[in-house]
């Protein structure tokens, strides 16, 4: 197995230097991580607790591992030692918790706010409403959320060839963005974290060139690198 270096190559150059890329090695074997890793790339994402620590064990220290399956509570200890970017976070129950890892590990943890924004009912992720409370509540309750950094957020559009319909998903992941941005805008007296959103991460190896017209500043692509995952 071996990965798909030239269409690597292109979607790197297709991004430029405006928009991360995450490439999603999960099921891959860690060859493939380095196979990639040789080639400079240190993002990489996963969606499993267990795979992600035993991959974080084998390989460099320098990747920045990217979260981005649904996280249960009771395993964010697992990944808090390391952990780049937490991706999926959808309940402030998640947030706690992420933020008492945080602390323990000295660390600040940077996440994105997960929004269900697919048809799909089985697809995680706050609605708008609970999206907006979550940002006043946190907005309002800085000093309780010190050792989290929540600076965007994360979507995952239809499964569906529908480009019209992956189109309109993601623009209103960027009109709630732009939201976000608004209601922490009125905020100036945090300046250190939890404050602008800056990332917005949408996009993967079928939509990403959708999710980029639409504003996207990270993606998230795993077959198109890695090939078919069986
Ligand atoms: C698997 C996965 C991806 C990558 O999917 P591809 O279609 O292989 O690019 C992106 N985001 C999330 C949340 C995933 O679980």
């Amino acid at each position: 197995m071996s990965i798909n270096q030239s269409d690597y190559r292109s979607v790197i150059e297709e991004l430029g230097n405006k928009i991360i890329l995450v490439a999603v090695s999960k099921t891959n074997p860690v060859a493939n991580i380095m196979e990639l890793y040789d080639l400079g790339h240190r993002d990489f994402g996963e969606n499993y607790v267990q795979e992600l620590a035993d991959k974080y064990a084998e390989l460099p220290k320098d990747i920045r591992w990217h979260f981005i399956g649904h996280l249960q509570s009771n395993k964010v200890k697992y990944i808090a030692p390391f952990v780049e970017l937490i991706q999926g976070v959808d309940s402030l129950k998640l947030l706690e918790e992420i933020n008492k890892q945080g602390e323990k590990n000295a660390r600040v943890i940077s996440c994105l706010l997960q929004v269900h924004i697919a048809l799909e009912e089985t697809k995680f992720g706050l609605s708008e409403d609970e999206l907006l409370t979550l940002i006043t509540l946190i907005n309002a309750n800085q000093d309780k959320f010190k050792n989290v950094n929540v600076c965007g957020l994360m979507g995952m559009a239809s499964f569906t060839d529908d480009v019209k319909k992956i189109r309109s998903e993601f623009k209103y992941l960027k009109s709630l963005f732009d939201k976000y941005s608004q209601l922490t805008t009125h905020n100036s007296q945090f300046t250190t974290h939890n404050s602008q959103p800056t990332t917005l991460s949408m996009g993967m190896s079928a939509d990403y060139k959708i999710a980029i017209e639409e504003g996207s500043n990270m993606v998230r692509i795993g077959s198109l690198i890695f090939g078919e995952r069986n």
